[in-house]
């Protein structure tokens, strides 16, 4: 009996002892390379990770809604549990029982960890939950989160109030800030025990980018041995315009509802890093329950497929939008990461921009000439793009963030931030350009 194959091809008795779960097991080795190619990210999406003969031969995954999995026998149960627990290192070996993790969720993080050549990856029930998932991972009462400011709001919340009332501290530095000001910033710091860098970039809605290899210069000349881990919320600009892990950061923080999502149908999470970090945050990820779920999982893996495209498209049509609207009469600036090169006194940050980014995204700020009655007018006239908040879907979307996303930032925030009355932001889709440029014409038109 033990000779007859199995659907992978390989006698059962070796199958269960490799793994314990007879369809974790991966019959054909999977192609990355051909003739010492290494494949692209883009081709890996349609296969990476899911073999269809455990699956009936389906070409794609099916949604595996179940909340618990059979083991083969007791020691096998045994053997996963001592992975669960870490009684044994490397987490476990087979599937458990959902809130840890699933097969839809499993496929989508070896995809999502190969457009960043991350070692592991982790998905969640949203940007927050990874946020806050990592968050109380890495912290304890006492210590220090360094940051850059502007935040995410919620994130901001998040280590202010949130975290404060549990004794964990917090400093801040600007984003745009330079080498001299981020020491200062973690030499201040580094007299408590700081416990994780966190980062954004670009700063929403500034757009000010982060030096990340400025940050992990000067975290290494001020710690030492004891080093911090930098992580960074990379929403705005990756997977494809900005790669943090080469940069100096050790963890990347995704918001998969916008670009990576990409449809505006779903919220979900990301967390990509070395196994060491991510095996930290797989703990508490197990404890707390802030996996996402194997639907959410299944409609992002169809989404990665198309991830190049869209966000390709998508930052060519803000090109030309941008470099339309830069000149328009009734606009006073677009501040749109793909003018840094020609702005006058933005050197700075346009060294940032040719050291660590791609492209300029499709994300930007849009001046108008007047206030809140110009910006109101020109939202109210758009024809093709919707006014809603969030960003990096396949449909544009303009928003005010003085009147809604940052509502509740106080006067003087705003007014340092830039977020002023005549600011709308802009994401663009993958429409066509040119008819995105006549709706935005004519709304100018009608202010
Ligand atoms: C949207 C967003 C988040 C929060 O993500 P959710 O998926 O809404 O929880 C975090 N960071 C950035 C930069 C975002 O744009």
């Amino acid at each position: 009996m033990s000779d007859t194959p199995t659907p992978t091809g390989m006698p059962a008795e070796t199958e269960a002892d490799l793994t314990g779960v007879a369809a974790r097991v991966a019959p054909k080795p999977e192609v990355e390379k051909i003739g010492g190619r290494k494949l692209k990210p883009s081709t890996l999406m349609m296969g990476h990770g899911y073999d269809p003969s455990l699956s009936e031969g389906s070409l794609k995954p099916p949604i595996f809604l179940t909340s618990t999995f059979v083991f083969p026998n007791a020691a096998a149960g045994k053997r996963h549990f001592e992975g669960v627990t870490g009684k044994r290192p490397g987490g476990a070996e087979g599937l458990v029982y959902s809130r840890f993790n699933g097969p839809n969720q499993e496929i989508l993080e070896d995809r999502l960890g190969v457009w960043e050549e991350a070692e592991d990856a982790l998905a969640f029930s949203s940007g927050m939950s990874a946020i806050a998932t990592l968050f109380l991972a890495m912290v304890k009462p006492g210590d220090t989160i360094v940051h850059s400011g502007p935040l995410y709001a919620a994130t901001e919340t998040l280590i202010g109030r949130v975290l404060g009332k549990f004794g964990v501290k917090w400093l801040d530095f600007p984003a745009g800030a330079t080498r001299e000001e981020i020491d200062a910033v973690m030499t201040e710091a580094a007299t408590g025990n700081v416990a994780l860098i966190y980062l954004e970039s670009p700063a929403n809605p500034t757009n000010a980018l982060v030096d990340v290899e400025a940050v992990a210069a000067s975290r290494d000349a001020i710690f030492g041995d004891e080093k911090p881990p930098i992580a960074i919320d990379n929403t705005f600009l990756g997977p494809l315009w900005f790669q943090p892990l080469k940069h100096g950061a050790d963890i990347v923080v995704y918001s998969l509802t916008k670009y990576v999502g990409g449809h505006s149908d779903l919220v979900a999470g990301g967390v990509l890093g070395t196994k060491a970090h991510i095996n930290t945050i797989r703990t508490m990820r197990n404890t707390i329950g802030t996996i996402t779920d194997p639907n959410t999982a299944w409609m992002l893996l169809r989404s990665l497929e198309t991830l190049e495209l869209r966000m390709s498209r998508a930052g060519e049509n803000a090109a030309k939008v941008c470099a339309y609207l830069r000149h328009h009469p009734k606009v006073e600036r677009v501040g749109y990461l793909g003018f840094l090169a020609d702005e006058p006194g933005a050197e700075r940050q346009a060294d940032i921009y040719r050291r660590h980014c791609t492209g300029g995204g499709s994300t930007f700020s849009l001046y108008l000439k007047g206030g809140e009655r110009e910006s109101f007018a020109f939202l109210d006239a758009l024809k093709i793009a919707k006014l809603a908040v969030s960003l990096g879907g396949t449909e544009t979307l303009a928003s005010h963030p003085a009147g809604m996303t940052h509502l509740s930032v106080p006067d003087a925030r705003k007014q340092a931030l830039g977020i002023t009355d005549n600011l709308v932001r802009i994401s663009i889709g993958v429409e066509d350009a040119d008819d995105l440029i006549a709706d935005f014409t004519q709304a100018l038109e009608a202010i």
